[in-house]
């Protein structure tokens, strides 16, 4: 359908995004190809390890699943945060991805579980990391008139590995958030195995603190490794001052505070599977 259109026909989801864009004259498509019906891309599942996410899938179904919750609860947290009820039974993740805005809940969470899509398109399927799907604010290089993500997948946490997703914003509902971080911890034994830390909207698109999670690796997580990393994903992190969201100044700031909020959380939560473990 989009092909016998010539480009001039979109791809819509739950259209929370683009019905608004549409309204405000910054959709030019001349027709909507709605993606919601099509079957087979409904799924939430595991195989080999991976767990994969259909096109239709939206946040309201990824934050009650239980799958999502028990394998990569991170990602079940930022679902849970976006937008109020309505919206989440709508708007779909993949639809979160394709809008490319780095304060986007759910595409945080993904790009902390350093996952992948699928776009189909005419010379095939391919799967490609989330990070090259952004250009910059609200710019995605997969053309939804003439291309298609069918679905997302990302490797399902481990034994002694969790996340945590922390999000400051002005209410607790149907607002964008000032600061949003999910970080990742493994551990093995009291040591961290592997870090990983992403942060919106700190740059043009999803941030991955690269050097603050590193920094933890091979270390017993405690108040002075978690406060280095912290410290250094708020030196990393390039807010801009904003109107709705705060001075670069203030944000800056808590950042430090969210990602270390969100380390604890995650370093708790692998400690105690590890725990567990030991006992079993
Ligand atoms: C009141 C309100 C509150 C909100 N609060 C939040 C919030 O707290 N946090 C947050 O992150 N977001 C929030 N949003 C934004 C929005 O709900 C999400 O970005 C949503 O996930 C978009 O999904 P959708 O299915 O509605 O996408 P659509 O609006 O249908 O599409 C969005 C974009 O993706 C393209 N597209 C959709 N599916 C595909 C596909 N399979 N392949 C290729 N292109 C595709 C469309 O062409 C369009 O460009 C809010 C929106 C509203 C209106």
């Amino acid at each position: 359908m989009l092909e016998a259109r010539g480009g001039e026909a979109r791809i819509i989801a739950g259209g929370t995004d683009l019905v608004l864009q549409s309204q405000r004259g910054q959709c030019l498509a001349k027709a909507m190809v709605d993606i919601t019906r099509i079957p087979g891309l409904d799924h939430i599942e595991e195989r080999d390890g991976l767990i994969y996410i259909g096109a239709q899938v939206t946040h309201g179904q990824v934050a009650a699943s239980p799958l999502i919750r028990s394998r990569a609860g991170v990602l079940a947290e930022a679902c849970g945060s976006v937008g109020g009820p309505q919206i989440r039974n709508v708007g779909t993740l993949v639809g979160n991805v394709v809008n490319a805005l780095p304060a986007a809940d759910g595409a945080i969470a993904l790009f902390a579980l350093d996952a992948e899509a699928e776009v189909a398109e005419r010379a095939g399927r391919r799967w490609t990391p989330i990070a090259t799907l952004y250009a910059g604010v609200g710019l995605c290089t997969v053309d939804p008139c003439t291309a298609m993500i069918t679905q997302l997948r990302f490797r399902a946490l481990g034994k002694g590995e969790v996340g945590a997703f922390e999000r400051l914003a002005k209410r607790r509902a149907l607002v964008l958030p000032i600061l949003n971080t999910a970080a990742i911890v493994g551990l093995d034994g009291d040591k961290v195995e592997k870090a990983r830390i992403a942060i919106g909207p700190v740059a043009a698109t999803p941030f991955v603190a690269t050097e603050a999670a590193e920094v933890l690796v091979g270390r017993t997580p405690d108040e002075a490794s978690v406060t280095e990393a912290a410290e250094l994903a708020a030196q990393a992190a390039q807010p801009r001052d904003s109107l709705l969201r705060g001075s670069a100044e203030y944000r800056k700031a808590m950042v430090e505070v969210l990602v270390r909020r969100a380390l604890w959380r995650a370093v708790e939560g692998a400690s105690l599977q590890e725990g567990e473990d030991a006992n079993s």
